[in-house]
């Protein structure tokens, strides 16, 4: 029996889709224990946004792990946690005139959702909560609320949070008047829906499907907010850290959330790390009422702080992620063209293909492993292949990684 099928048979391993164990890393290649190099446009989902074992967020973490700085610390200020609201204030909040404070909820992205949507009911004295269809916000009670009901919720039972799922842009291909329906249920003191403590909402679906909501849509969902007075919680748990060009998913919509979620990346090294962003006027939090072992992780906080400093001080990431997004667009659109009732779909290196045929998705991703390329699916039906490498990944790794790409859909579906 080999080492893997012990791994399945007894500890029930997770990972059904990728039968090998993988044991080294660099940059955008994932190496198995025969060392087989895969190309990781995966890369945990946008924890690593970075890349693996990024050279100059690693050097930073061996130096000091090397001086026995501090690793946990709890509630304490220490050095790291200093340097890094410090850089955090001077690299991305002060440049684009955003004014939060910075929460540490938890390690995880959920942990981040969870302290908003807590804090959002707080502020406002309010307990409905307003998501989209195809929400994906974590798994958690609280979190898993707000997410969408075929994003495998595991048989939770009744949500905790009363959460109104509202139609995502995408829902209608366009054709509805789009905040027509939720200002109406807002108006209406028989729809229950008068006064929600707070909108969530993901710029870009990542677990729901890739699915991009247009800048405009953002805008006027942000307007209805502010005109009925509620909260404007943005999920960037996935799409933020530059996954979409930008530092944050929201600034090309032109909004200002009132609370922002932060995780995957923001540790950068793929170190467990969460950010919750508060509008400062709605710190209300009393000591301990949010609090948790594992909510500042010094090692982390190390390699977010050499993260910013190497890749957010100018927009040189930001524009080469656009323009790898705009490559990964041409290739998926000539393969479109040639597979019936596919769509590229996304937003930066936030990228996928939607197939229209049951289980080709799930076929195009096998045949892309095969090759030695790792790539999800994700939406209600798994019915989308995700690109999504890390933003670092070089010019020669990309165009490798679409070939691959397509040779494996020209397989599934030729
Ligand atoms: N929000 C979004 C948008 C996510 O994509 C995820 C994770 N896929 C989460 C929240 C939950 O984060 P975590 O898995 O770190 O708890």
């Amino acid at each position: 029996m080999s080492i893997f099928a012990s791994l399945e048979s007894e500890v029930r391993s997770y990972c059904r889709s990728w039968p090998v164990v993988f044991d080294r890393a660099v940059g955008a290649h994932l190496y198995d224990e025969d060392g087989r190099a895969y190309l990781d446009f995966f890369a945990g989902a946008g924890a690593l946004n970075y890349g693996h074992n990024n050279p100059v967020l690693k050097k930073a973490l061996v130096e000091y792990l090397a001086e026995d700085r501090i690793t946990h610390s709890l509630d304490m200020h220490t050095a790291a946690k200093r340097d890094f609201l410090e850089t955090f204030d001077e690299v991305v909040l002060q440049p684009r005139e955003l004014d939060y404070k910075v929460q540490f909820p938890g390690p995880t992205g959920t942990n981040s959702v969870e302290a908003a949507l807590k804090l959002a009911r707080k502020v406002t004295g309010r307990e409905s909560v307003v998501n989209f269809t195809n929400a994906f916000h974590g798994m958690t009670l609280g979190a898993l609320s707000v997410t969408g009901d075929s994003m495998k919720r595991g048989g939770a039972g009744i949500p905790l949070v009363h959460a109104t799922p509202m139609p995502y842009d995408n829902y209608f291909d366009g054709q509805y008047p789009d905040f027509l329906y939720f200002e109406r249920l807002l108006g209406d003191a028989s729809s229950g829906l008068n006064a929600p403590a707070a909108v969530i909402v993901e710029t870009v679906q990542g677990e729901g499907g890739i699915n991009a909501a247009r800048f405009e849509w953002l805008a006027g969902l942000a307007a209805l907010c502010r005109e009925h007075g509620i909260l404007l919680i943005v999920d960037d748990v996935q799409m933020g850290c530059g996954r979409t060009g930008p530092f944050f998913s929201f600034e090309g919509a032109g909004i200002v959330p009132d609370i922002v979620c932060l995780s995957k990346s923001i540790g950068g090294y793929g170190l467990p790390m969460a950010l919750t962003l508060v509008r400062r006027d709605l710190d209300v939090w009393e000591p301990g009422e949010h609090n948790g072992t594992f909510r500042g992780h010094n090692p982390a906080f190390v390699t977010a702080t050499a993260a910013l400093r190497a890749y957010w001080t100018d927009d040189r990431l930001e524009k080469s992620t656009l323009a790898k997004g705009e490559q990964v667009e041409r290739v998926l659109q000539e393969v479109c063209a040639t597979v019936p009732g596919s769509r590229a779909k996304g937003r930066g290196l936030a990228r996928g293909m939607a197939f229209e045929q049951a289980g080709l998705a799930g076929r195009v991703a096998g045949a892309a492993f095969r090759r030695g390329l790792l790539v999800e699916t994700s939406g209600p039906e798994d019915e989308v292949v995700k690109l999504m490498p890390p933003l670092t990944v070089t010019d020669d790794e990309l165009d490798q990684g679409l070939a691959l790409f397509t040779e494996s859909v020209r397989e599934c579906a030729p």
